[in-house]
Parts: C-alpha cells; structure tokens; sequence
C-alpha cells in the first residue's frame, strides 16, 4: 500500500491581469469589453447558473422597459412575445450572451476575501481556492444582501417574515392577511399581485411616487441621460425625472389601480404579535410581512482590503476605489455611475471602466 502522501495537493492558484467578481449582467459588460484587449482576464461567479439575481425574481417579474432598451454592450435584446420581457427571458439572453461571446466565466465560486499584494490582489473562495489577479472589478450587484428595517415589536410578531429577495409568488398566501412593506416597484409590484389572491395592505413611509401611464425604464433612462450630458457639459441639468425609486406603471399596477387598490397605508408604529399598531390607535392583524424594503451593494468580500461605510459602500471616484489602486466596483446603482443598476445602463460604466483599467496596467507594467 503506497505511504500516505505527506505533502498536501497545493491547490493551483491562477493568476490573471484582471478578475471580475460576480456573473450578472454587469459583469457580462464589463467581459464583453475585456475580450476587445489584450488583458487576459476571467469571471468569478457565486451562482450555479447563468443569470445573476435575475434567475431567483419572483414568478410573474418581468422588465419595467421593452427588450429594445434592455441589451447589453454589443447584442441588443431578443423580443420574447408581448409585453415587456419576463424574468426567465431574461435569464435566457444572459446565458446566451455569455455563450456568444465565449466569457471565461467559473462557477460557482464564492469569492469570500480580497486581500492587497505588491504585484496585485490575492482572491481566496469560501472553498479554500486562490486566485491572483493585477486588477480586480466587483460586480457582485446587490441581491444577496437584502435589507429589513427594525421596528419596535420586530421580535414579538408571530407571523412570517420575509424579503421581497424571497418572495417567488402570492400562492403560499392565499386567503391570508398580508403586509407588503416598502414603496418602490417591488412593493408596488408584489402588493398589486398578492391583492388577487389575499388581503393585502400596503405600507410605506411615504406616499408612493407613480410615474405617468407612459413613462417606462426606456424613457427614464433617456431623460437620466440628458441629465448626465447637460451635467457632464457644465449646463443647468433637469430635474431628475425618477429614478429607481419612482414606480413604473406595469400593467399589473394598472389593474391594481383599476380594482382601486393601488393604494399605501402609512407605516406602522410598532408590531405585535398578531399584526401592527399605528400612531393614530389602529390595529390591523397580519398573517404575514413581505419586507420590499430594497438591498445594499453585496461588498462583504472587500470588508477587510476597504473599510464599507454606513451604506455598505467603497469610497469611489467614478467606478475606481478610491483607498486600493486596482479595484473597481461596476453596477451598484447611482453611486457608481448614473443608472449602472439596469440593463441599459451598465453599458456606459463597463466601457469606461475597462479603459480605465486597460491604462493602469500599461502603466503599472512601465513601473
Ligand atoms: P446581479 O444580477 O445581482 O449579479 C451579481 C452576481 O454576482 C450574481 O451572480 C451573484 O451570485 C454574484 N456574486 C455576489 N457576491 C459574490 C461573491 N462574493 N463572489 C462571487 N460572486 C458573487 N433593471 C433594469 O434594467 N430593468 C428592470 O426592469 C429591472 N427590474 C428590477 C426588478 C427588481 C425586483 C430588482 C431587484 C432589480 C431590477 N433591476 C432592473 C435592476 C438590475 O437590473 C438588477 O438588479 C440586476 O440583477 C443587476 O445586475 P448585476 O449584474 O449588477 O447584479
């Protein structure tokens, strides 16, 4: 019988000028411009499959935009049938995208630390591989890190809690009483759908902002455009025209508003054990909570190279972490690039972002 071998298998560590953390579809964007250098370069992502968060929305989501504004760099949107495009149709263009354009995706590694090195960065998965890298690009978008507001009473309510993250459709709900908290398009979108099939009450801190019938993603993401160009030249910018905050009126929400439902509750002041107690002396009793109460960028993995602010975020300039030359972050929302959260939008950040990265390698290499 052959000894026991005493030195353990070293596990591999590659090495490449760029790594990209995450496999969505701003990490998509930012392949599809990393193939058009010389860098060589691979995606890390966490999923077992191709889709980003997408692949875990709700049943019935669909895009707030048509699939002519809803592309990627370089490959516009496939039509999928009426309506705007639905999540699985989705998935569906980022498998495909990935396909053709031969992206060096591998998955699923969780990247669990990014650590600083003199000739770069030291990538370390929660299995225990490593991976090198000379630049580093989180695009780890923000699903896997829900967040749920504390109330008073939090702890005392004896129904069932759960993320907006984790809702997939109303049939686990029917008959029951629902609280559906939080007034953007998921609250909106998911309360519209479970007062089909439930008792569903609304809650939000404010009055929701609904956008006119007519304003869709397309058209803001055209007016937040115009803005960006009046700012970038110096001009006086419009008045941003809604953002991700602002609902867009999907024809869910029309029916909604058509059945007279389309309307909030303002928020509780605490929970009790059988539902929520307002300011004002009112109980209404709840089987269940939908928290629709949004996410924070999913940045645990660069907790110990930069400290996160009170936000979750990275101090950037741009896309380009500010404290670690050779870190950039694409894709969190308006913090790292106007509309960079969206389909549309990422484009715009992926392209720059690369450029940037293209130079500091030359640069670095000259050193
Ligand atoms: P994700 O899609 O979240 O992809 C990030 C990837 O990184 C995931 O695969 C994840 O597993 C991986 N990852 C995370 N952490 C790690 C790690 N430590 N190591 C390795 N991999 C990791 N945008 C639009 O343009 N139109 C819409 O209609 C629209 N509707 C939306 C509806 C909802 C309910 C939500 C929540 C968002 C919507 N958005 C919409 C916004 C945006 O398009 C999505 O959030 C999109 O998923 C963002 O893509 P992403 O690639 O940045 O992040």
């Amino acid at each position: 019988m052959a000894a026991a071998s005493t030195d353990l298998p070293t596990i591999a560590t590659e090495g490449y000028d760029v790594i990209v953390i995450g496999g969505g579809q701003s990490a998509l964007a930012l392949g599809y411009f990393l193939r058009r250098t010389a860098l060589s370069f691979c995606l890390l992502d966490a999923e077992a499959s191709p889709g980003g968060a997408w692949q875990h929305g709700w049943d019935s989501l669909r895009l707030f935009s048509p699939p002519s504004s809803s592309g990627i760099a370089g490959w516009p949107m496939p039509a999928s049938g009426p309506g705007y495009p639905h999540r699985d149709a989705v998935v569906d263009y980022l498998r495909q995208y990935e396909q053709r354009y031969a992206l060096p995706v591998q998955r699923p590694v969780r990247v669990e630390q990014v650590q600083h090195r003199e000739d770069g960065f030291l990538l370390t998965a929660d299995d225990g591989r490593t991976w090198r890298a000379r630049a580093v690009i989180s695009a780890t978008g923000t699903w896997r890190h829900p967040v749920v507001p504390t109330y008073p009473g939090c702890d005392l309510f004896g129904g069932v809690q759960l993320h907006s993250s984790r809702y997939q459709s109303p049939l686990p709900f029917v008959g029951r009483r629902v609280a559906v908290v939080g007034g953007g398009n998921s609250g909106a979108q998911i309360h519209a759908e479970l007062s089909t099939r439930a008792e569903s009450h609304w809650i939000t801190q404010a009055p929701p902002r609904f956008l006119p019938d007519d304003v869709d993603g397309h058209v803001l993401f055209e007016r937040a455009t115009a803005r960006w160009r009046a700012l970038q030249a110096g001009e006086d910018a419009p008045p941003a025209a809604g953002g991700l905050g602002d609902i867009v009126m999907v024809d869910s929400l029309r029916d909604a508003r058509e059945r007279g439902v389309l309307h909030s509750l303002p928020m509780f002041a605490a929970l009790t054990p059988t539902g929520a107690h307002w300011a004002d002396g009112r109980d209404i009793a709840f089987d269940a909570i939908v928290w629709c109460t949004g996410f924070q960028p999913a940045l645990q993995h660069l907790a110990a190279l930069q400290g996160l602010d009170d936000q979750g975020r990275v101090p950037v300039n741009g896309t380009a972490a500010i404290g670690v030359p050779g870190l950039w972050l694409v894709g969190y929302g308006e913090w790292t690039g106007m509309a960079s959260a969206t389909l549309i939008g990422v484009t715009r950040s992926a392209r720059s972002t690369v450029a940037e990265v293209e130079a500091f390698l030359q640069h670095t290499t000259h050193d």
